[in-house]
C-alpha cells in the first residue's frame, strides 16, 4: 500500500498538494485546491461510472446532470433573473467581442448598425477595435488620456440615443480598474448595456437592473479556460445577423440549452465543482466579504509605502487585479526572484503597463496575500 515506488492515488494528490505555492497568475488562474483534489479523486471514474467526465458523451444522462447543476448553481450564485438566459459557450472573452456584435449590433437599426463604448483600458480598446468589424462604434467616454486611473464619471458620458447597446468593461484586469457599480444609465429607457465581465465574475453580485448582458470567459474565477459564459434577457435573443455562426447565434444555442454542439464538457464539470465551493464559502456575498478584505489589505500596504506604489484612483481599484511599481525598477527582476523563491509566483506586470501585478481572484486565500506582503515588507526592508 506504502510503496513508494508505486504511491496510491490519495498519496500522489496529497503530495502534489502540498506543493502547491500562491499563483497570482492574470490567468488561467488559480483554483481551489479543494476543487482540484475533487476533480482528481473522480478523474478516471466518475462516481462509480467507469468513465471520466471527458469521456462521457455530452448527452448521457450523467453529463446532462453535471451540465443542468452548473447552470443551476450559477443561476443562484448570482441571482440571475428568470428573465435572463445562461449560455454556455466557447471562443473566450475575445470571441464574445465578435459574438456580441453578431448578435446585438443590429438590434436598434440593421441599416446603420452602432454601438457605444466606455473605454476605461486595454480591454475596452480591444473589444472596441473588433465591434468595428461589424458597425459604426461611437466612444461616448474615454480615459486613456488618464492613462486610464480613473473611470470616466457617468456625467461625462456622451452616450448616443440610436445605439443597439453600450458597451462596458467592468474590470479591467490589465490596467486594474473595476466599476464598484454599473451606473444606471437609463436601461428603463430601452438602452442595454453589456458588459464583460471576465476578471471579476461572482466576486461580488451583478445588478440586474443595470445590466442586459454579462459575458465571461472561465480561466479566472470560474474554471478552466475553453467554456466561456453569456447571461443575456431572453427578449435581446432575436437579433443575430444571417451570417452569425449558428454555434454562437445566442437564440440557437439558448434554444439547445447550450447543447446545439458539443460543449467543453470537462471545463463545465470543473466550473461546477468552483460554483459548489463557491456555495460553501457563503455565495457570492461570503467571497465578496473576503475579496474586499483582501484587496484593502494590500492597498493599504501599497499606500503607506514609500517603495512601492499604485498608481489607481482609490474610488475605482481593482478588487481582483492590483497593479504596482516598485519606485526602483532597477531592482523588478530581484524582486520577482525573491517572489518565486518564497513560493510567490506570477507577479510581474503586463507587458504594456510594467512593474508588477498580482492577480487576487476569489481562490486566492487571505494567506496568500498576507504571504505577499510579508515578503514585500522584508525585500524593502533588505533593499534599505
Ligand atoms: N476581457 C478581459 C477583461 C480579459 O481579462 C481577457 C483575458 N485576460 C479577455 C477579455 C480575453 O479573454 P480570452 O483570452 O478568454 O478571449
Amino acid at each position: 500500500m506504502n510503496d513508494p515506488q508505486n504511491p496510491s492515488l490519495a498519496a500522489i494528490v496529497q503530495r502534489a498538494s502540498a506543493e502547491r505555492v500562491f499563483n497570482f497568475s492574470p490567468g488561467p488562474a488559480t483554483l481551489p485546491t479543494e476543487v482540484l483534489q475533487q476533480a482528481a479523486e473522480e478523474m478516471l471514474s466518475w462516481r462509480g461510472t467507469g468513465v471520466s467526465v471527458m469521456e462521457m458523451s455530452h448527452r448521457s444522462k450523467e453529463f446532462e446532470s453535471i451540465h443542468q447543476q452548473a447552470l443551476d448553481d450559477l443561476r443562484e450564485l448570482l441571482q440571475v433573473p428568470k428573465s435572463f438566459r445562461i449560455l454556455f459557450l466557447q471562443g473566450g472573452a475575445i470571441g464574445e467581442n465578435a459574438i456580441v456584435p453578431l448578435n446585438l449590433i443590429r438590434r436598434a437599426s440593421a441599416e446603420k448598425p452602432k454601438a457605444d463604448f466606455v473605454i476605461t483600458g486595454t480591454w475596452s480598446v480591444k473589444t472596441e477595435q473588433e465591434t468595428r468589424r461589424y458597425g459604426d462604434v461611437h466612444i461616448a467616454a474615454s480615459s486613456k488620456e488618464q492613462r486610464y486611473v480613473r473611470i470616466p464619471d457617468v456625467s461625462a458620458w456622451n452616450l448616443s440615443g440610436d445605439a443597439s447597446y453600450v458597451h462596458l468593461c467592468t474590470n479591467e484586469t490589465i490596467v486594474g480598474v473595476e466599476f464598484q457599480q454599473v451606473p444606471d444609465i437609463g436601461q428603463a429607457h430601452g438602452r442595454v448595456v453589456v458588459a464583460d465581465a471576465s476578471s471579476h465574475i461572482l466576486s461580488r453580485p451583478i445588478d440586474w437592473d443595470r445590466v442586459q448582458v454579462v459575458y465571461a470567459g472561465a480561466q479566472k474565477n470560474i474554471g478552466p479556460a475553453g467554456v466561456t459564459i453569456v447571461i443575456v434577457r431572453e427578449d435581446l435573443l432575436g437579433f443575430a445577423h444571417p451570417l452569425c455562426p449558428s454555434a454562437f447565434n445566442w437564440r440557437i444555442v439558448n434554444e439547445h440549452n447550450s447543447m446545439y454542439n458539443t460543449p467543453p464538457t470537462y471545463a463545465i464539470y470543473i466550473a461546477g465543482l468552483v460554483f459548489q465551493w463557491l456555495k460553501r464559502q457563503g455565495g457570492v456575498q461570503g467571497i465578496e466579504q473576503r475579496n474586499i478584505a483582501k484587496a484593502k489589505a494590500l492597498y493599504d500596504f501599497l499606500d503607506q509605502s514609500a517603495f512601492y506604489r499604485n498608481e489607481i484612483d482609490p474610488s475605482c481599484r481593482s478588487r481582483m487585479n492590483v497593479p504596482f511599481f516598485l519606485a526602483d525598477e532597477s531592482r523588478n527582476d530581484a524582486f520577482l526572484a525573491g517572489a518565486r523563491a518564497n513560493g510567490l509566483l506570477q507577479l510581474k506586470g503586463h507587458k504594456s503597463v510594467g512593474g508588477m501585478r498580482a492577480s487576487i481572484y476569489n481562490a486566492m486565500p487571505f494567506e496568500g496575500v498576507a504571504a505577499l506582503i510579508d515578503y514585500m515588507r522584508e525585500f524593502e526592508r533588505s533593499a534599505a
